[in-house]
């Protein structure tokens, strides 16, 4: 799940970051209205979230460009108190939803929850192949209900493919859901870190099937 946050305020920015990266999500910054644009048009996002007044552009002229150019990642907008007209026109820009300033993080989170792009299937805490489990809420990772430790990008790289059991996923696409922008990340990184996955899940069950595969010149599933 990648998430970016378009927040003139960098305390804000920086404390819906540091939140979000707690529950495992991908978050970027971007300071500036048009910096923010920049990112949302270019890179690919679960959820926007975006603030109303921002310099350079607006969070208004900001989601209707967005839509204009026909991206429509859920955006969350951020209001300022008391502000009922910022709500209305931030919907009609084409927001999906809105939070009035000042929010208490719980109430972000489920925001951000109820609106990431998920498959359906994301919604469970609980996520299986065969007899592994992943539960998202406690981060535990289990197979044949014998525990195991990851770090917490190979717990997101896990989650990623499991989420999209029995889908190839291109390396592309793995580095864009499990790391920030800012990341310097090649598309052999992946292989080592897969390589670790294997390690944990695969490796040490040598009687059952291993789970994750390797689809020579696409990519690599789970199932
Ligand atoms: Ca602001």
């Amino acid at each position: 799940m990648r998430i970016l946050v378009v927040e003139d305020e960098h305390r804000i920015a920086n404390s819906i970051k540091k939140g979000l990266e707690l529950e495992t999500y991908v978050v970027d910054v971007a300071y500036l209205g048009n910096d923010g644009y920049d990112l949302a048009s270019t890179e690919d996002y679960d959820l926007i979230i975006l603030d109303i007044l921002l310099p350079q552009m607006d969070g208004i002229t900001f989601c209707k460009k967005l839509r204009k150019n026909k991206i429509h990642t859920p955006v969350l907008m951020l209001t300022a108190k008391g502000q009922i007209e910022d709500k209305v026109t931030g919907l009609d820009s084409g927001a999906d939803d809105y939070l009035t300033k000042p929010f208490s993080f719980e109430e972000l989170l489920a925001r951000v929850r109820a609106l990431s792009r998920r498959p359906k299937t994301a919604l469970d805490e609980v996520l299986s192949v065969e007899d592994l489990r992943l539960n998202t809420k406690l981060y535990q990772v289990e197979r044949g209900g014998k525990k195991i430790k990851l770090t917490s990008k190979e717990f997101s790289l896990l989650e990623y493919l499991m989420r999209n059991a029995g889908k190839i996923l291109k390396k592309e696409q793995i580095i864009n859901h499990v790391w920030d922008y800012d990341a310097d990340i090649l598309p052999n990184t992946v292989e080592v870190y897969i390589k670790n996955l294997r390690n944990r899940i695969d490796v040490p069950f040598k009687k059952k099937n291993p789970l994750i595969k390797t689809v020579r010149g696409f990519g690599y599933k789970i199932e």
